[in-house]
């Protein structure tokens, strides 16, 4: 990336040497991203996140099938990343309908009750590839293959985006393999820079662009391309996309190791989520008898970085949506904390959290249980 902040520092649509300079990096990018996905260079969208990329999607997709005159019911599920469930629920302002099935009690989204949902106006499914608090992987492949059967008994085909921000550095990513139309990433979430990301858009969906103005990235999303954050996210997806499965057996032998070490030294802790067909860095654990944020607090004093699925909204303890769909009771909802491992995550690092989780999580339920009768 360091190039392109100084002295590569071409504007892509300028026609003079540096701006050429700039154009090919962007085109090298988009030729490695491409590459990564099983994709043709033109269906690779730089955007600036996650986000970006999903509100593109389902606006982008929404809007245009809608134009089209194929319908406007949108079927989402119950579990996804708030970027695409406020997105949906921006959807039905818009005069959409949206339909959010649920999961299982692993959080995995049921193929029948997705089938059930499907309408003839149906233009739309936006399924995650994995989840980012419990990591399930969700059937994407199999939805894929059940809305091309459904396009035979109807006069189009129900197009299908998938949020796969959790997915890179542990899942194949193969866009033809997946059955999507459209994808969405984020760098930051495989190494590369934060603010910056992709969207996957097969050739020939129907699209209408988010962001208006100059014609760069295929007239798909208008703005100065962000060259570095461009190149570092090509980078970072290379290198993600080796040896998956090396890095997956690495890292969910550490997981274990956290699992069992936790399970082991705190009585009523409970994992939450899948066992099996899950992602192999994450791990959700919920605490009796605390919130989650106490926990989260007395870790980070000890240089442990942890995050809670809970968010305090007007002094109250909000649950995690997706933990709520999967059925957790509500305590032990607010109890839940979620452990992230990654590439450099070590044997000594797990052992660390073990060492202090016992003390920490018995200050938190002393902590949590003053707070309450205050
Ligand atoms: N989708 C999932 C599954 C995520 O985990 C995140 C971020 O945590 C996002 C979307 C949003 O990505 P960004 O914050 O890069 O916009």
């Amino acid at each position: 990336m360091l190039p392109f902040l100084d002295r590569r520092f071409g504007n892509p649509s300028g026609l003079y040497a540096a701006g050429r300079d700039a154009q090919s990096a962007v085109d090298e990018a988009r030729r490695t991203v491409a590459g990564c996905i099983g994709a043709r260079p033109p269906e690779v969208i730089f955007t600036s996140g996650g986000t970006e990329s999903i509100n593109s999607a389902l606006q982008g997709i929404g809007y245009a099938m809608r134009r089209a005159g194929a319908g406007n019911h949108v079927i989402t599920t119950a579990v996804e990343h708030h970027a695409g469930l406020h997105a949906a629920q921006y959807l039905e302002e818009q005069g959409f309908a949206v339909t959010y099935v649920g999961c299982d009690g692993h959080g995995r989204v049921q193929l029948a009750e997705f089938e059930a949902a499907l309408r003839p106006e149906t233009v739309l499914a936006s399924v995650m590839l994995a989840n980012n608090e419990v990591g399930t992987i969700q059937p994407v492949r199999e939805i894929g293959a059940l809305l091309h059967e459904h396009a035979r008994s109807q006069h189009h085909r129900v197009m299908l985006h998938s949020d796969a921000v959790q997915a890179p550095g542990w899942l194949a990513l193969d866009v033809d393999d997946l059955g999507v139309d459209a994808m969405s990433f984020s760098s930051h979430k495989f190494g590369g820079p934060k603010g910056s990301g992709v969207l996957y858009l097969r050739r020939a969906t129907p699209f209408r662009q988010l962001l208006h103005g100059g014609g760069q990235e295929m007239q798909k999303r208008a703005g100065t391309e962000n060259v570095a954050g461009i190149a570092g996210t090509a980078a970072a997806l290379e290198i993600a996309c080796r040896d998956i499965d090396e890095r997956g057996r690495r890292v969910r032998a550490l997981r274990e190791r956290l699992r069992a070490g936790i399970l082991a030294r705190v009585p009523g802790a409970l994992v939450n989520g899948c066992q099996e067909n899950c992602l192999p860095n994450n791990l959700n654990v919920s605490f009796a008898d605390l919130e989650s944020e106490v926990l989260v607090a007395g870790l980070d004093r000890r240089g442990i970085a942890a995050s809670s699925g809970s968010a305090c909204s007007n002094s109250t303890w909000e649950p995690s949506h997706v933990l709520m769909a999967m059925g957790v009771p509500i305590r032990q909802a607010v109890g839940s904390v979620r452990f992230s491992l990654g590439e450099s995550t070590t044997e000594a690092d797990i052992d660390a959290v073990l060492d202090v989780i016992r003390d920490e999580v018995e200050a938190a339920q002393v902590a949590s249980t003053a707070a309450a009768g205050a």
